[in-house]
């Protein structure tokens, strides 16, 4: 929190237009079209509506094949799924738990529609890679940028640009577990302007209504699929109050994750657990800060020593094509490094109200815990 969260809830009480699309609906749509020059962003209830509003926008239908990492959440995959596609889990890397950009292309088939890279930690996939195999194919690419706010990619044109403007859609969650929150909350940002009438549409139940309200229609009415996508203005007041300090939460995040980083790096007793890997094309918005163990057994006793010492790290997905739902779905590759991922990482605690004592203290424990190794 950051101060003044309640303060515009009030406000946007008070103004009595507390659906959709008010006043501070307005203003966090303008901030991120400034300061990331997306061509349109629209704000959801969540990243996982925004994904599903994706989905429908690129018209994905039975018998589709969308590509993906099984190392990611549950959304990335059941936005598709529900659109009737069939989910192909592609590979992590060895050095960082994204998709492996260079084991997509055997992947491709003629059913293959879109390309769905999830930007791990806030840490881009390698776009370059990604966008060429796409226009190769005639595919959409629909970037799962849910942790991955104010970070960037910086391509062999040496353009850096923001991670969210790079595919066709974006997605971003404002959940209370992001850098940027609003409780429950998301954005879709549509970089490929043929998308933008349409996804206005299909975020107000399929309806002309935001036509209307701008007096391009004399009536609304039913005119595609869609459902309730979008936010109260009570989620965007909150919002607001983020985005008006996010260069103050960053920097906050980074000067944590970068003690984190300094302090450990130099404690590693050779190179048995490893720290995260950002490429040199990749900025790092200090989303997470993860340590990669050997084995599930290493990452269990640094978990219960930190747990003694009333420290909770967690570790994070189970790869997705061995999930009760989709095992018997998938084609039975097996994914070495996305499960590799599953049982070995683990991630520290990372938030803007934590201290640098504390910071320090888990430090401390982290490094006996290096040494007993
Ligand atoms: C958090 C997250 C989501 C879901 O975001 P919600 O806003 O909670 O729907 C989707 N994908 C990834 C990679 C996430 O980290």
């Amino acid at each position: 929190m950051t101060g003044k969260e309640t303060e515009y809830i009030k406000e946007a009480v008070a103004s009595g237009k507390i659906s959709g699309d008010g006043l501070f609906t307005r203003k966090c749509h303008e901030f991120f079209e400034q300061r990331y020059g997306f061509k349109k962003v629209l704000l959801t209830t969540s990243c996982t509506d925004a994904l599903e509003m994706a989905a429908i926008l690129i018209n994905i239908e039975p018998g589709d094949e969308v590509i993906m990492p099984s190392y990611t959440f549950v959304s990335t995959a059941n936005a598709f799924v529900l659109r009737g596609a069939k989910i192909i889990f592609a590979d992590s890397n060895e050095l960082n738990p994204n998709i492996d950009a260079d084991k997509i292309e055997e992947l491709i088939t003629p059913k293959t529609k879109a390309i769905v890279p999830v930007h791990y930690a806030g840490i881009a996939c390698d776009m370059d890679k990604i966008m060429s195999l796409a226009s190769k194919y005639n595919l959409f690419v629909v970037e799962d940028a849910a942790q991955a706010i104010d970070s960037y990619y910086t391509g062999a044109d040496g353009i850096k640009r923001p991670l969210g403007s790079i595919g066709h859609l974006a997605a971003f969650s404002f959940h209370e577990t992001k850098n940027i929150i609003s409780g429950e909350g998301g954005m879709l940002a549509i970089n490929d302007e043929r998308f933008i009438e349409r996804a206005e549409i299909i975020r107000e139940k399929g309806t002309n209504r935001s036509s209307f309200f701008r007096g391009e229609v004399d009536k609304y009415g039913w005119v595609d699929i869609g459902s309730s996508f979008l936010p109260s203005d009570i989620i965007a007041a909150f919002l607001w109050a983020q985005l008006e300090n996010l260069d103050k939460i960053q920097s906050k995040r980074k000067e944590i994750w970068l003690n984190y980083y300094h302090n450990l790096i130099n404690a590693q007793n050779g190179e048995r657990i490893k720290l995260p890997n950002i490429p040199c094309y990749a900025t790092n918005n200090a989303h997470m800060f993860y340590l990669v163990c050997q084995n599930i057994k290493q990452r269990t006793a640094l978990i219960e020593t930190l747990k003694a010492n009333n420290i909770h790290p967690v570790f994070h997905y189970l790869s997705l094509h061995d999930s009760p739902l989709y095992k018997n779905k998938h084609d039975g590759r097996s994914l070495p490094y996305s499960d590799y991922y599953a049982n070995c990482l683990v991630r520290l605690p990372l938030y803007f109200e934590l201290s640098k004592n504390e910071v320090d203290h888990i430090i401390n424990l982290i490094k006996d815990e290096f040494i007993s190794l």
